[in-house]
């Protein structure tokens, strides 16, 4: 249907809907019938072929290979292939817990979609209701705002000038001016020409208007070109992609110490038969198995998926990975002043004017707020302030427009922060209202309506409203200035609609600052995190709003958009650690700001609510979007979105990234301190000419001892400092700080106390120290090895503080320690399966020796971390 050659009339009448929309009713008919608006998913993996995905790992399959070479053996010799369904279990079981992980982690992640899919405002039932998008059918009324992602193909039947951009289907990025006449021509009209209509995957980048939805999901030109919405793949982690080619390293490294070991072993043993290389194979193996720290990726991702659910909790909704890291590196938060740091709920408090009358009737007539009977007002909260104070005067909006009702505007934009209205009026045909920053008004105002009538402005008036609005905003006050003017024709021009006015008055409106923004400012300092405010607002109330949260001394620590535009980028680089307050900032000086922080090197977060801010929150390292104020624009290019708009929950978000990322580093340095004890284990004890661990006990403590605990460790609550530290840098290495020297250290001691047990547990039974095969040393080694684990991961909740000073317990710690010992104890003591994993009985003896050589690992360990503290204490 060609709707954009269509009138407004009939467009409406052949998708059986009116200009006030759809009733409830019909349209959940209409979506039973076109389905929802959204385009086709590309179809995800199912769990079979995720299961074979995770046994493609080259690890995996030289493991199976090692089973089904041992198992071949065994049959030779006419033993019962145990070690194979050992081996298989446990790789079927690592690989169904692969599976398990990347599914809650993908529900995770679908689930923060879910918070932050795109809404819209449609009239329903005569009413404006906002709803999901998906919703929309056919024959809906949308209103479309600047700012606001187009949700559907749509025809206009109401513009106020609307200008959409539409990259994404027509490659053109210039935005289009968009109107409601139909538009005549022989032919089809190009996409880019329908000049009537909007498009899903446009945006609205000005002005605001109202639209009949003419198709939906698959059937929009959007659905038509893109037949699946590719599933944007989260990209790794920084973390992610370090820990992947540490794996890649491990993997060669593994390769070549295995082709090493089977080598020296075939050579050492001067035959080559059958029985020595698949002896010497199934050695390398168990290195390899050794090596390998299976749960490294798995426990990334789950304790990432975990961390981001929880942030979301608390208001952060992430929406891209990567931010969580990024966040515990911030160095310095941008964020807007309204809404963010206030509470974004404005009063009228002072007037200063000559006609009360006048002053209250423009600021009510020049707004998009509504206010109902009962006196509840909807809209944007400066306007909601405005419609208020009218309305305390006797002046209610709604009767003011049934008088008058607007019949031109210019909208309100951030750029010029004015807006402006046309009403019909008695004597010249027409009135228009202006409203907006006072110095902005000003400088188009030529005369002052006093109580008597009008005269020419002076530079005396001018300066006693400068100075009344300076005392409004030194009280931190946001201070509106109306004024007006007569035409008889309504311009179409806003240079020709806004100069020439006749000024009215002011308005100072409070926004008390939200209660819990002055101690998360004073956090951040604490964190040495730099907090700076930007804001359109007159520099003497963000000076004001600054002080009282402690953000600044006075004004020299501020900076004007005007004062900016001064200053080139090398100097605001230069001095840009001076400013913590930017005032009647334009969007494109948030941009120059968040430069100047990059190109000293600092991590910077930024919000953004505006349809104007898209730029300066994606060249941010951690744009913000806003959850309740902010666009589709914006919400759609940023890292992380604030449900609640609170400047606290980015502080939060800031501890919590912290967190996650030192809770991971600690499993990191668990899991691999861990593989390092058992590979220098079997390497010593393959030079020396015996076997410490086979293959299966090393997967077991993999598997069990290591796993539970490091997903424990991702779960522990912030250290109490956390936030008293200065940020970590973003450069850092996995293994700086020290991590590299602990993960060797720590290996050395767990793999010294395991081959000390080998021994004690052989001569306790043999009663003579020599270097041998033997079952009870195995058995002592492996329960010794799986405890000291166990103790160790106790030991990893801090990285230099004692454990014995913490105040907070993990439960999930104490939790995944008792179920791995109960799995231990299984293995060793339910006699099927020791027999499975070649284990000898354990006397009670036995069983404390390994306990009391196993809890070595935790003197040992504050042993070290004693000498640590009072090194970093000499240096300083
Ligand atoms: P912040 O940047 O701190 O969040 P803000 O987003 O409210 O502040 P803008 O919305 O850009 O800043 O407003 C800048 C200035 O424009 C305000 O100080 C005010 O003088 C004026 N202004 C704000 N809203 C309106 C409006 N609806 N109509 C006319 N002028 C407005």
């Amino acid at each position: 249907m060609k709707y954009y050659s269509m009138n407004a009339a009939e467009v409406l009448s052949d998708l059986r809907t009116t200009a006030d929309g759809l009733s409830a009713a019909e349209a959940e008919k209409r979506l039973a019938e076109h389905g929802r608006n959204k385009l086709a998913e590309a179809k995800r993996d199912g769990p079979v072929k995720r299961f074979f995905k995770q046994l493609a790992d080259p690890m995996i399959i030289i493991l199976i290979v090692a089973a089904v070479l041992s198992g071949v053996t065994s049959v030779w010799e006419g033993e019962p292939p145990t070690d194979v369904f050992i081996i298989l279990f446990i790789v079927i079981l690592n690989s169904v817990l692969g599976v398990i992980q990347e599914s809650k982690a993908e529900r995770a992640i679908d689930a923060l979609k879910e918070m932050t899919a795109a809404t819209s405002k449609v009239i329903r039932d005569g009413e404006l209701r906002h709803v999901k998008s998906e919703v929309l059918v056919p024959g809906d009324v949308i209103v479309l705002e600047a700012g606001d992602a187009v949700p559907a193909d749509a025809r206009l039947i109401e513009s106020a000038s609307v200008k959409t951009e539409e990259a994404a289907l027509t490659g053109e990025s210039v935005a289009v001016m968009k109107g409601v006449d139909p538009i005549t021509s022989d032919g089809d009209v190009p996409l880019g020409d329908r000049t009537n209509m909007v498009y899903m995957g446009g945006t609205v980048v000005y002005g605001r208007g109202k639209a009949v939805v003419a198709a939906t999901g698959m059937e929009t030109e959007m659905g038509k070109i893109a037949h699946a919405l590719t599933l944007a793949k989260d990209e790794a982690t920084p973390l992610q992609k370090k820990l992947a080619s540490l794996s890649r390293v491990l993997t060669v490294a593994v390769l070549a110490i295995c082709v090493f070991m089977f080598v020296f072993g075939v050579i050492r043993s001067g035959t080559v038969n059958a029985e020595v290389m698949i002896n010497t194979f199934m050695l390398s193996v168990s290195l390899a198995v050794a090596a390998i720290p299976e749960g490294l990726a798995a426990v990334v991702t789950i304790v990432l998926s975990i961390g981001v659910t929880k942030m979301s909790k608390r208001n952060a909704v992430i929406r891209r990975l990567t931010a969580v890291e990024t966040l515990g590196c911030t160095q310095v938060i941008c964020s807007d002043k309204t809404g963010t740091l206030t509470q974004n709920k404005m009063t009228v408090v002072e007037e200063y004017t000559e006609n009360r009358e006048l002053l209250a009737r423009a600021m009510t007539l020049c707004t998009d707020s509504e206010i109902d009977r009962e006196g509840i007002v909807t809209g944007e909260p400066t306007e909601n302030a405005l419609v208020a104070y009218g309305a305390s005067l006797g002046l209610f909006k709604y009767d003011l427009e049934r008088e008058t009702p607007r019949c031109g505007e210019f909208p309100f934009d951030s750029e010029r922060k004015l807006m402006t209205t046309y009403h019909p009026d008695g004597d010249y045909g027409y009135i228009g209202y202006t409203k907006g920053a006072p110095d902005e008004l000003l400088e188009r105002c030529d005369r002052y309506l006093t109580s008597e009538g009008e005269r020419p402005l002076s530079e005396d008036d001018k300066k006693r409203i400068l100075s009344e609005n300076k005392r409004m905003a030194d009280g931190a006050l946001r201070v509106l200035a109306a004024a007006y003017r007569e035409t008889d024709v309504v311009p179409t021009e806003m240079d020709e609609g806004e100069r020439g006015l006749c000024f009215i008055g002011l308005c100072g409106m409070i926004d008390p600052v939200r209660p819990e923004v002055a101690d998360a400012v004073a956090q951040c300092r604490g964190a040495g995190i730099r907090v700076v405010m930007i804001t359109g607002d007159h520099i003497d109330t963000a000076v004001a709003i600054g002080q009282k949260l402690g953000m600044l001394k006075d004004r020299s620590g501020a900076l004007t958009g005007a004062e900016l535009d001064l200053i080139s980028d090398e100097e605001l680089t230069d001095t840009v650690e001076k400013y913590s307050v930017y005032a009647r900032v334009k969007p494109e000086h948030k941009v120059r700001i968040v430069s100047a922080w990059k190109k000293r090197g600092m991590i910077c977060a930024m919000t953004g609510d505006g349809v104007n801010d898209a730029p300066s929150i994606k060249s941010a390292d951690i744009g913000v979007g806003m959850g309740i104020t902010g666009t589709d624009v914006t919400k759609n290019v940023a890292d992380m979105i604030l449900a609640d708009d609170n400047f606290a929950t980015i502080v939060g978000a800031v501890d919590e990234g912290r967190r996650i990322y030192s809770n991971i580093r600690k499993a990191i340095q668990f899991l691999l301190s861990s593989n390092l004890s058992e590979v220098l284990g079997v390497f010593v004890a393959t030079v020396l000419g015996f076997r410490l661990l086979l293959p299966v006990h090393m997967l077991w403590i993999n598997l069990i001892t290591d796993s539970l605990p490091a997903l424990a460790l991702g779960m522990e609550p912030s250290e109490e400092d956390s936030m008293k530290q200065p940020p970590r840098s973003s450069k850092e290495g996995l293994f700086s700080g020290g991590v590299g020297f602990d993960v060797i250290y720590q290996g050395i001691l767990v793999s010294v106390i395991t081959l000390a047990a080998y021994f004690i547990g052989h001569r306790m039974e043999a009663g003579v120290w020599e270097i041998r095969n033997s079952p009870d040393g195995m058995t002592m080694a492996f329960m010794t090895m799986s405890m000291a684990e166990i103790f160790q991961s106790f030991n990893m909740r801090r990285r230099r503080g004692s454990i014995f000073t913490m105040k907070k317990q993990n439960l999930w710690l104490w939790g995944a320690a008792a179920v791995a010992l109960v799995l231990v104890a299984a293995v060793i003591y339910i006699p099927p399966l020791a027999n499975a994993f070649s284990f000898t009985s354990i006397s009670p003896i036995e069983f404390l020796t390994a306990l009391g050589l196993s809890v070595l690992i935790i003197p040992a360990v504050e042993l070290v971390k004693l000498i640590e503290r009072a090194i970093t204490k000499k240096r300083g």
